[in-house]
């Protein structure tokens, strides 16, 4: 199926940044919101975004213009269901994300494909409360979406494979790479990635390094962009443990156990940078480990 217009629901971190790349690559866009603040907010930081992109030389201003004149913004839900491809990325809550399927559903063409951006939601799950499990997909963007490279797509167990090869498609026209993934809890990158950093918080609980010995062991030793601890901190620790749950109660294996000391951070309100302290403190000039 040929997609034009794209539904985009939640205009938060990653709504915003979906119907950035969405609008640069010709995509029609209707971003949608229960919060016109948060419309008003994501509107703000896309044109801010592109614009950072046209003084790179990434864009040129003619295609930022036309770019932005394909985003129409509503907190009007039936406007964003009439489309031929729905992303829902609104908050990881999964009775949010239902009623949110339902308030679409009287809206949406016979042909529309439904997905979700959820990070650890059963698609499976979100689908088979539709009347559509056959088009529903999961379509898991990476943060931030303007500059990652990778999208998930998720099969429900139901998921037909043209609604897989139409959304293929698109990932391709963003000029993105697909990875295939089955609905398993977590997916492939978190399901690697998330354990990854619970066993750097268990190192460093159990006092094998500090927070810089563990970074720099990572970065220097194993050739990774950013310390697991750092990243721990850019991804927001509530996150990190919220995923490092449903590993755990999915797949009910004691290796997905999360470390204490993840969760007495996360107890102190100690979330990384969007609190200003995880396991460095941010709060000064530059980030100072707080162990
Ligand atoms: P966010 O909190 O920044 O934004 C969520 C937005 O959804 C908010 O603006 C909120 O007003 C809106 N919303 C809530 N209920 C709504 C409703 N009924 N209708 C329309 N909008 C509604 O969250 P986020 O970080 O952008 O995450 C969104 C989704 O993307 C989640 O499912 C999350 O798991 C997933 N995701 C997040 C990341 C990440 O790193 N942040 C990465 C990949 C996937």
């Amino acid at each position: 199926m040929d997609i034009a217009q794209v539904g985009v629901i939640g205009a938060g971190q990653m709504g915003n940044g979906i119907a950035h790349v969405m609008a640069l690559s010709g995509y029609d866009v209707v971003l949608n919101d229960v919060n016109q603040d948060a419309i008003d907010q994501a509107l703000a930081r896309i044109s801010k975004n592109m614009e950072r992109q046209v003084r790179s030389e990434k864009i040129t201003e003619a295609e930022k213009q036309a770019a932005l004149s394909r985003i129409i913004a509503t907190t009007d839900i039936a406007q964003a269901g009439d489309v031929d491809l729905v992303i829902e990325a609104a908050t990881e809550n999964e009775p949010v994300k239902h009623a949110i399927f339902e308030s679409l559903a009287p809206h949406i063409r016979d042909t529309t494909i439904l997905t979700s951006n959820t990070s650890s939601i059963s698609i499976t799950r979100l689908a088979s409360r539709t009347d559509r499990p056959e088009r529903f997909l999961g379509f898991h963007f990476m943060n931030p979406v303007p500059v990652m490279q990778l999208v998930e797509l998720i099969r429900g167990i139901a998921t037909d494979q043209a609604t897989y090869d139409s959304c293929l498609t698109v990932v391709e026209r963003l000029g993105k790479t697909a990875a295939s993934a089955q609905d398993f809890p977590a997916f492939i990158v978190n399901r690697v990635l998330i354990p990854m950093i619970n066993e750097a918080v268990y190192t460093l609980y159990e006092g094998v390094g500090s927070v810089q010995a563990i970074d720099q062991s990572m970065r220097l030793g194993a050739n990774h962009p950013m310390g697991p601890l750092e990243l721990a901190d850019f991804i927001g620790l509530d996150t990190c443990l919220a995923i490092m749950n449903v590993l755990h109660d999915g797949l009910a294996d004691t290796k997905y156990r999360p470390c204490p000391l993840l969760v007495k951070y996360v107890e102190a309100g100690w979330l990384g940078r969007k609190s200003k302290r995880g396991f460095y403190d941010y709060r000064g000039e530059t980030p100072v480990p707080t162990r």
